[in-house]
């Protein structure tokens, strides 16, 4: 692995940052007509890199970008009749268009779990420019499963240190504290 390698066209030559005020955009799919909109009426936050098996990628990419909102700024605007949840059980529902494949939105349906009423969003399925920039990168050893070869780890760690993308096995401290915080509440280990 060299220079060349491409974890995602998005941040391959840099991280953009995002813009103090934005106001949101639509999201697209990658049909050549009847594109899926979804409109995402305000900023995203925790944008991130992502290596799990389950986000949506695009062709070459060995991450997702992958950010996230709350559910009330997410909405089905035109050719929602091409949507389709991916995998019904998994814990976020991914709704994908049923011709190209790409995820439009990805939501919990479980009101126990700790990330209930954000959505998972692409920003880079919008034209609009200013969305959040990604700042971490998520379930790097899971690129493993997609066919990465682990001899490959070290320079994809490393890239993704140069671009300010602290890589991470899980999801980052903020967000695992997070997680457990709600668990810890739940079970009564922490008053709520
Ligand atoms: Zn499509
Ligand atoms: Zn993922």
């Amino acid at each position: 692995m060299t220079a060349s390698l491409s974890l995602h066209p998005s941040i391959d030559n840099g991280v953009q940052p995002g813009a103090a005020h934005h106001a949101g955009g639509t999201l697209l799919c990658k049909c050549p007509s009847q594109k899926v909109q979804v409109a995402v009426k305000s900023q995203t936050a925790h944008n991130h890199a992502c290596g799990c098996t389950k986000c949506w990628k695009p062709a070459g990419a060995l991450f997702s970008v992958v950010a996230v909102v709350g559910r009330e700024h997410v909405s089905v605007i035109d050719n929602g009749d091409k949507l389709a949840v991916v995998d019904p059980k998994a814990t976020i529902q991914r709704h994908a268009c049923k011709s190209c494949g790409v995820h439009l939105f990805g939501r919990i349906e479980n009101t126990t779990h700790p990330f209930f009423g954000l959505d998972f969003v692409h920003t880079e399925l919008s034209p609009e420019k200013g969305w959040s920039a990604p700042t971490f990168a998520a379930f790097v050893s899971s690129i493993i499963e997609s066919g990465t070869s682990p001899a490959s780890m070290d320079a994809v760690r490393g890239k993704l240190k140069s671009l300010g993308l602290e890589p991470y096995d899980c999801l980052s401290p903020p967000l695992m504290d997070a997680i457990a915080t709600h668990v810890a509440k739940a079970s009564g280990a922490l008053p709520a």
